[in-house]
């Protein structure tokens, strides 16, 4: 009997033993391709003897030192190598355990940065319904998924929500993607109107949405417009890129697609390739400004913060991305999982889309493709899927119902960013078959 709690207890899980490259093992020796890199995690594959070495070298000269006494060499050079490559104005890194964390410390900076400049008023934060932010209370207060707040409303700060950009079921056919941008925009800023205009903190959206819609890209001039609006009210702009940033998109981070730069951004995932956990919330210097020459005093901390080994195993992830030039095969297998998938589904009656940026994709599942009717959440047709992919050695992420926000069911692939041509056609074939 498993003395683990686990998530989902009734649930059989295999157990995992190891990994290699792109394929994780379980104890029975099967092997399963991992194009969901976990949870858009896992993008330098398993076994990686360049991170393995950089954790051991840390392990073995220093693995923690608290904060409040001592920086740390590994650190301040992943803040350096963070900064470098960061949009423009984002000037400072606070490194935190995984993405609630980072989205956790984003909410309270906005919040601390307003009472610190005299504008206490500004309380409330707004977030797109289809979203997901994390699951501690103030990343789930934001989030958009009423279901999974539910039980906890009680003890949740009130959410806001507006559209997400989702041009396959809300773009209208007589509508420009300009002009859709435009109404969307324009829905923020109604929303901040009637809340106030100077009682809102901060509007906060997912670069490109990950598990609750499947690789939900911003049409171009989307990030602009919205920046233009928090501009104007003076409310501040917090990127969330725990999925899809660190390289995921083709770029570093998916905001620079879009040629906006946001006042916070928060990452984790890929920032630790999953060999250890870490993340980060990068703020601008004028945010940071305001704490130094307030209180001095950011009221946020965790004891692993700046942890030294997840900090040198994030350094080397970022620096074999560069040595390797995986961008530049992130863009490519990209574009070949897209263009592959959409020729094995080109007739299939239950695909409507498939979408996303670099190897961040997304398949939209439907019970009719012509009216884009979702099927019903009690076929719970994302569980069959994952089930049916599993046994033919596949990991994909697939996710579902129509719930609210959530209108329906897909599939979210996020492979390694070292995967071959042959992987990406084996993916797709594997995945074709399952569906
Ligand atoms: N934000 C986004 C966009 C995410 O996808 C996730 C995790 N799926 C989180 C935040 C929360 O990250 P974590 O699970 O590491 O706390």
């Amino acid at each position: 009997m498993s003395h683990i709690f686990h998530r989902n207890p009734r649930q059989q899980l295999p157990t995992a033993v190891g990994g290699e490259g792109i394929y994780l093992i379980d104890s029975t020796g099967r092997r399963y391709l991992d194009a969901s890199g976990g949870a858009a995690v896992s993008c330098l594959g398993h076994g990686h003897p360049r991170i393995i070495k950089a954790i051991q070298q840390q392990a073995q000269t220093l693995a923690y030192a608290h904060t409040s006494f001592f920086t740390t060499e590994v650190a301040e050079a992943l803040a350096n190598c963070l900064i470098e490559h960061a949009p423009a104005g984002l000037d400072q890194a606070y490194f935190v355990s995984g993405g609630s964390e980072a989205v956790e410390a984003a909410l309270k900076l906005a919040r601390q940065f307003f009472v610190e400049t005299g504008e206490p008023d500004r309380q409330y934060f707004i977030a797109r319904r289809q979203s997901y932010h994390g699951n501690t209370l103030g990343a789930l207060a934001i989030g958009g998924n009423a279901w999974r707040r539910e039980p906890f409303l009680p003890i949740l700060v009130p959410g806001h929500h507006v559209s997400p950009c989702y041009p396959y079921r809300d773009q209208r056919e007589d509508e420009s993607a300009e002009q859709y941008a435009q109404r969307l925009a324009d829905e923020l800023e109604a929303r901040i109107v009637e809340l106030g205009a100077g009682k809102v903190a901060a509007f906060v959206a997912e670069t490109v949405v990950g598990a609750t819609a499947g690789a939900l890209a911003p049409v171009g001039g989307y990030l602009q417009k919205i920046r233009a609006v928090c501009d104007k009210y003076g409310v501040l702009l917090i990127l969330d890129e725990v999925m899809s940033g660190m390289g995921r998109t083709g770029y570093l981070y998916a905001c620079e697609e879009d040629g906006v730069s946001p006042d916070i951004l928060c990452i984790a995932k890929g920032l630790g390739a999953g060999y250890q956990p870490i993340g980060a919330m990068l703020a601008s210097r004028r945010i940071y400004d305001a704490i130094v020459g307030g209180s001095g005093f950011f009221q946020h901390g965790h004891t692993y913060i700046g942890h030294a080994i997840a900090c040198a195993a994030a350094l080397e992830v970022q620096q074999v991305i560069a040595d390797d030039h995986l961008l530049d095969n992130v863009r490519a297998r990209g574009e070949q999982l897209r263009a592959s998938l959409r020729a094995r589904f080109a007739d299939h009656p239950h695909v409507g889309d498939i979408r996303g940026r670099g190897l961040f994709v997304g398949v939209e599942l439907v019970a009719d493709r012509h009216s884009k009717e979702p099927f019903a959440p009690s076929r719970r047709l994302h569980a069959r899927i994952k089930q049916l992919a599993m046994q033919r050695g596949l990991l994909c992420y697939p996710m579902g119902g129509t719930v609210d926000g959530q209108r329906g069911d897909h599939v979210l692939l996020a492979p390694p960013f070292i995967c071959t041509e042959a992987d990406i056609e084996l993916i797709v074939a594997l995945l074709g078959d399952a569906i």
